[in-house]
């Protein structure tokens, strides 16, 4: 009897926060563990690392 869930699962606007464009055809660059590939061109950023202190 207890409502826990009060949020019906509604959908929220999906956030591509992640999401990167591939600057040579614009397309959605896959996310890596550590760089970003796109599929279309082949086109690889690497992320970047934050330097140790
Ligand atoms: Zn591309």
């Amino acid at each position: 009897m207890a409502e826990q869930k009060k949020d019906k699962g509604k959908p929220k606007k999906i956030e591509y926060k992640q999401g990167k464009m591939c600057p040579k055809c614009n397309c959605k660059m896959g996310e890596h563990s550590d760089r970003l590939t796109c599929g279309k061109c082949r086109y690889t950023e690497f992320k970047k690392h934050e330097p140790q202190k």
